[in-house]
């Protein structure tokens, strides 16, 4: 990487250099005192540093190449992807009729912006095979909070008041649990059987009259599908419960199978992964909540409706758990997710499913000789390598993920799913081409041999980055958070 001593921008600044420059004021000059009450005022100017446009320029775009995003380089992130968002979608979201649409602005005012909400509703309702969808939830974790608050007013306005348990198999995503915490339920952990599905025979154990719902990540969290949900559906049901489907990675059924015809009641998908809104860092998401019927009254308010006078948000839901998000979701997320859904068409959009599972079946398949596979059987969009037959040569997965960065790839999720030792987790997602999967494998590969023949190179790793490997401890726990003037 170039430019290794890049200074920062407080060493690069010279006294009186400035980025900008004014015309001469043609207007009576106030001082502050009169404006701005002295209280508010400073004593001291403010440390900023002084440099010119160029200077400025030349060092954003420096730092800005030293960033890996999706667009720099393959990101195969497991349990996030991390695919490409064509830039169709950016273009869409610049229009000024949805990039200017004020929130307040009245209805009547909006009804473009609220046709293509309206539009993206219908289209998710035919994806997941639901009934109704909202798009108020600003992500994943979101969304399963909002379906699960559903699925506790459903029972309590049944009287139900002793469900309170959700069932949560140990493989499914990492926020399935913490959203039944924090809407008020007691998570129920069922085991996964040999072949790294949910054991049915443990979950009929711990199925009972206060069952308020089961929450399964499909394909979980291994890159598995649940071979058995119509079982687990008759279980749950029967018992009175309630079926959720945690649809964040929908492109590893998009357009073959629907949650909705499966047997559950509520789905969330996430818009930010499956539907190419960028995220990570934050950003704004969206986790779109679908529900069958008998759960409709229960939908966040305001629930967009269409109507003989065009589109409307209906408050008049009585049984609604409330609102869940200012205004009605993150539109800019929701307006590429549509432009996406429209681009694509039908058949594209089962050529997502398609490529996203055999992406990651080649690299299982072409890796398996090289890392070992805890659970054989295919994949869907995603797998899970274990590192420990490196860690017996003394390498650990997390020196295999940063001898990565030496080759400029954003390392896979390492560590997670827990009950893989050494866990590798890789989603080469559907977006990109077999010599991008071919060029990842071969230095997967490498690193398996440098293991073997030289492992202090991978336990050294990264060699070639700007900053070395970090003492990651200390710099979670003392960040430095600005260049102290000498
Ligand atoms: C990413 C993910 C989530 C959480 O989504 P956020 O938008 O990060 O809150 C939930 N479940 C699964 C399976 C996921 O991959």
């Amino acid at each position: 990487m170039h430019n290794e001593n890049q200074p920062l921008i407080f060493e690069l600044s010279k006294s009186g250099r400035v980025g900008y420059s004014l015309p001469e004021l043609d207007v009576e000059e106030v001082s502050l005192e009169e404006v701005i009450p002295s209280d508010y005022l400073r004593t001291e100017d403010a440390d900023l540093p002084e440099v010119s446009e160029l200077d400025i320029m030349r060092h954003y775009t420096a730092l800005s190449r030293r960033n890996h995003g999706v667009d720099s380089g393959f990101y195969p992130l497991g349990s996030c992807t991390m695919k490409y968002n064509p830039k169709i979608n950016e273009n869409v979201a610049r229009i000024a009729g949805f990039a200017h649409v004020h929130p307040l602005q009245e209805e009547e005012t909006a009804q473009g912006a609220m046709e293509l909400l309206f539009d993206l509703q219908e289209h998710l309702k035919e994806i997941t095979g639901m009934d109704e969808v909202t798009l108020q939830p600003a992500a994943g974790a979101h969304g399963e909070w909002t379906g699960l608050m559903m699925i506790r007013a459903y029972h309590e306005a049944n009287g139900d008041f002793n469900r309170t348990k959700v069932i949560v198999p140990d493989s499914a995503h990492g926020t399935n649990p913490a959203s039944a915490t924090v809407a008020g339920l007691e998570t129920i952990t069922v085991k996964s059987d040999e072949n790294g599905l949910v054991d049915l025979e443990d979950l009929k154990r711990v199925v009972d009259s206060d069952v308020a719902a089961l929450m399964l990540t499909n394909p979980n969290t291994l890159g598995l599908f649940e071979q058995h949900i119509l079982e687990m559906a008759s279980i749950i049901h029967d018992a009175g419960g309630k079926l959720y489907y945690d649809g964040a990675n929908l492109n590893a059924v998009l357009s073959k199978a629907r949650p909705g015809d499966m047997g559950f009641d509520v789905v969330h998908l996430n818009l930010h992964k499956t539907f190419t809104g960028p995220h990570g860092g934050g950003g704004p998401g969206s986790g779109p909540v679908g529900v069958k019927e008998d759960l409709i009254p229960y939908l966040p308010k305001p629930v967009l409706v269409k109507t003989d006078t065009g589109y409307h948000f209906d408050y008049n839901r009585p049984q609604s758990i409330g609102r869940v998000k200012p205004f009605y979701g993150n539109f800019g997320i929701n307006v590429r997710a549509y432009t996406y859904i429209r681009s694509m068409g039908p058949d594209g959009l089962k050529a997502v499913t398609e490529y996203a599972v055999l992406n990651a079946n080649y690299m299982m398949r072409r890796l398996e000789p090289f890392y070992d596979l805890p659970y054989k059987q295919h994949c869907k969009h995603e797998f899970v390598l274990s590192g420990r037959r490196q860690k017996k040569l003394g390498v650990r997965t997390l020196d295999i993920a940063k001898r990565l960065l030496d080759f400029g790839y954003h390392p896979p999720t390492i560590y997670f799913p827990l009950n893989v030792e050494e866990a590798i987790m890789i989603e080469p997602t559907e977006t990109e081409s077999k010599e991008t999967l071919d060029e990842f494998i071969n230095i997967m590969i490498q690193i398996a041999k440098e293991a073997e023949e030289n492992p202090e190179i991978v336990q050294e790793a990264p060699h070639y980055t700007v900053v070395k490997r970090l003492d990651e401890t200390t710099a979670a726990r003392k960040p430095i958070l600005r260049f102290e003037k000498q």
